[in-house]
């Protein structure tokens, strides 16, 4: 079984991240830049069902510009087999994520593909339901737990209050939550061994698919600065405050 990971770079989530002063977008010039946290538990994923002998072959795929060779690195030490980098340097919406990533499916013929359930950088939260249906292939998304048997998928998802699992046959897309599983950190002899696996370079424009963006981004604006807190001395203060200056109770 051959699994297709895609992974993205984005901001580094301990980074602490900044406006730019004209609100078209987030600082990003000189800070850390990391694989996506959602796609480091796909990869994980991936590397657990290859090393029980379920998934045979793992190709990881990003879509960014060069730098996002490093990101495939990571991906590559954690125990993806190969990779793929489509190369682009704009900025790429989810629809157009899906497209590119349909032509490399297409060429690689996975039958899973495991991807995050969103990127920490645009939230968007789309581009596995759009992969999915652009594929006509069956998905099951935020994934807490994931059961290959024979040709079928048996997929937990973390839905509100509770557990569903739902079985799929294959090939099916995947999309990961948090609990699904704790990520490895790449050894240094992986890491190494990494350098020496096989990376493809593709250009994002010779897959015949629209990177124009259909949206603009109107604002971007940090979060209001939270009110410092304050100490109580006593329950009968507590229950005051709630009552008469918060209004909770
Ligand atoms: P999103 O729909 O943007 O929240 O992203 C959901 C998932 O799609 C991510 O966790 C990645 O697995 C995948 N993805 C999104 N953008 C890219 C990209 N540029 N390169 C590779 N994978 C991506």
């Amino acid at each position: 079984m051959k699994i297709l990971v895609p992974v993205k770079r984005v901001l580094d989530a301990n980074v602490a991240v900044r406006v730019k002063s004209d609100g078209t977008g987030v600082e990003l010039a000189n800070l850390k830049m990391s694989m996506n946290p959602f796609d480091e538990i796909a990869v994980e994923e991936a590397v657990k069902l290859k090393e029980a002998g379920v998934a045979s072959e793992i190709v990881a795929v990003s879509i960014g510009p060069a730098q996002a060779q490093d990101t495939l690195r990571t991906a590559l030490a954690m125990g993806a087999d190969t990779a793929v980098l489509v190369r682009t340097d704009e900025t790429v919406e989810p629809l157009a994520v899906a497209k590119l990533l349909r032509a490399i499916i297409e060429q690689q013929n996975p039958d899973l593909v495991i991807m995050g359930k969103q990127a920490i950088d645009d939230d968007s939260n789309q581009t596995a339901q759009m992969l999915a249906a652009l594929l006509g292939w069956p998905q099951a998304t935020f994934a807490s737990k994931v059961v290959i048997d024979g040709g079928k998928a048996i997929v937990t998802r973390e839905v509100d209050g509770g557990l569903e699992t739902l079985e799929m046959a294959l090939p099916a897309v995947i999309s990961t939550d948090l609990r699904l599983n704790t990520p490895r950190y790449a050894s240094l002899p992986n890491v190494m061994k990494a350098k020496k696996k096989p990376l493809e370079e593709v250009d994002a424009a010779s897959l015949g698919v629209s990177l124009a963006p259909t949206l603009k981004v109107v604002s971007t604006a940090r979060p209001a600065d939270r009110k410092p807190g304050s100490k109580v001395g006593s329950v009968a203060e507590l229950v005051d405050k709630l009552k008469n200056e918060a209004r909770v109770i």
